[in-house]
């Protein structure tokens, strides 16, 4: 129970300084229960492959539950006012911060991210948290000038209704507070299916929610069988809106799946981001950027650069520089020192990787730099000589691979950029003003960086364009996607 513990040996409940935030039950209807039948999912570290603990493998009757819960919830919670509401969210921003560290452990055991970036992913996801309880006390509607002397019209933003969220493995908190938070400030109630890899993460934000006195019912979080509890919510009348985080295959999925109870859907799903560095950019500069966009969560992230555009004249300066970079990572389990790479998370991804840089060597690629990594790790590797008939420049590799291809002109980096069915981040470098408008145009994607590789924050809208998906997560653009707008004609006035 105190910090020295080692989470490698020690059960991790035990290595928390708040042992009650390991839960290993789901949280359904205010109430945490196990599967009806008792049956369990094991949720695994993926830097050792030992079991950290199990899960309710809940189904169609807990998910039932779920959403009876939150109708009968939610007509209670729409009718607290915005300070009401407010008030909850902000304490539980307060008890995320003050268990970041014991959130950051558990994250860190279930899903390999080194620690530091644990901490600062718990520190990323409570940003959403506060910065939602304000906004959420700004919700207004409008008048609208009317065509007649005798009648009034007021548009009025009401919550949508009950929500359902499926949130992915590589953000676990994030993922979760930046769709919740939104939603119950704007008076919805939430069912929330975490990754089955990822649960308990997202049980621990559950109980600091019960705790900073979100009513029961409110917010669901129901682990287990992914398709049978996602055929539920997306089939339900009553869930008004579905949000998922993940790959565009299963948004599809789900998208379909919505269509008999048209429900309104925000998705966010896979990307295939370009990073073009020009021949005038700051080289420095860009290097810095380059790894803090690949490399982050061992490049497991929707938005990390894909593929490297350089052009000719930096090309060799950008590789050394990058390849120096790669050299001096550190490969290894989260909770080790130092560490700022740590596993992927299963064997599935690490396959992914190596088939990528064989058939990039296989069709002409080099590799320029390579960092060591223990056995079973995916080593950061920089290919040079890439080439677009190679399976990086149109797959997501989601791993710490960087692929380098050379070019000449901005027009042909553009058409090469846009050459994708996905539309989510791209990154570039220059110094030239017009280049710097001329590309941020041009580029198809729903967030475009200039001398910058970090660009997801809590107070800017997030989201794709094409088929990286549909909506946008943070800022007002975020809670607007939880309201709707009902219009009231008053006539005979
Ligand atoms: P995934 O699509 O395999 O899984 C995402 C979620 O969907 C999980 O909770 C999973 O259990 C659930 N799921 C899978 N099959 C389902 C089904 N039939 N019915 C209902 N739910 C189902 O994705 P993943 O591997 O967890 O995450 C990686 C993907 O997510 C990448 O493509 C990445 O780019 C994307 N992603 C996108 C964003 C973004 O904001 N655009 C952010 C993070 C991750």
């Amino acid at each position: 129970m105190t910090d020295t513990l080692d989470t490698r040996t020690a059960p991790l409940g035990e290595s928390l300084t708040n042992p009650a935030l390991f839960r290993q039950q789901a949280f359904v209807a205010g109430a945490w229960v196990d599967a009806d039948g008792r049956a369990t999912l094991d949720v695994t570290d993926p830097a050792s492959g030992a079991r950290v603990g199990t899960v309710p493998a809940c189904g169609t009757a807990e998910t039932r539950r779920a959403i009876a819960a939150a109708e009968e919830a939610q007509a209670q919670w729409r009718r607290q006012t915005p300070q009401q509401r407010s008030a909850v969210i902000e304490e539980w921003h307060r008890l995320i911060m003050a268990n970041q560290a014991d959130l950051a452990r558990i994250m860190t055991a279930e899903q390999g991210k080194p620690l530091p970036e644990a901490a600062g992913e718990i520190a990323y996801a409570a940003s959403f948290v506060k910065w939602f309880a304000a906004e959420g006390l700004r919700i207004h509607g409008h008048e609208v000038g009317s065509p007649f002397a005798d009648r009034r019209i007021l548009v009025r933003k009401e919550p949508i209704g009950v929500t359902a969220a499926i949130t992915p493995w590589n953000f676990p908190a994030a993922m979760i507070t930046r769709k919740a938070a939104p939603a119950l400030v704007a008076g919805c109630a939430m069912i929330v299916k975490p990754s089955e890899l990822t649960p308990f993460t997202a049980l621990a934000l559950a109980a600091l929610a019960e705790e900073a006195g979100l009513p029961k019912g409110v917010l669901s979080v129901v682990t287990g069988l992914p398709a049978e509890i996602g055929a539920e919510l997306t089939s339900s009348p009553v869930v008004r809106m579905l949000t998922f985080t993940g790959s565009t295959r299963v948004g599809a999925l789900l998208m379909e799946q919505c269509g008999g109870t048209v429900k309104k859907m925000g998705l966010e799903l896979g990307g295939n981001a370009p990073f073009l560095v020009f021949d005038d950019a700051d080289v420095d500069l860009a290097v810095e950027g380059a790894m803090a966009s690949k490399f982050r969560n061992a490049g497991q992230t929707c938005v990390c650069t894909n593929r490297f555009y350089v052009q000719a004249g930096i090309h060799n300066r950008f590789v050394e520089k990058l390849g120096a970079a790669v050299r001096a990572l550190k490969v290894g389990a989260g909770t080790e020192e130092g560490v700022n790479i740590g596993p992927l998370i299963n064997q599935a991804a690490c396959d992914k990787v190596e088939a990528h840089v064989n058939d990039a060597l296989a069709k002409g690629a080099q590799i320029a730099a390579q960092c060591a990594a223990p056995d079973g790790y995916a080593a950061p590797i920089v290919l040079a000589g890439v080439t677009e008939d190679m399976r990086v420049c149109h797959e997501e590799t989601f791993g710490p691979l960087a692929p380098v291809i050379r070019f000449t002109d901005e027009a042909e980096a553009i058409r090469a950029a846009n050459d994708t069915p996905y539309g989510l981040a791209a990154y570039f470098y220059t110094r030239d003003m017009d280049r710097a408008w001329r590309v941020s145009e041009a580029l198809e994607f729903g967030m475009v960086g200039l001398n910058t590789g970090a660009m997801a924050m809590e107070v800017a809208p997030f989201g794709g364009m094409k088929q990286s998906g549909l909506g946008r997560e943070g800022a007002s653009e975020g809670l607007e996607e939880f309201l709707e707008a009902k219009t009231f004609h008053w006539a005979g006035i």
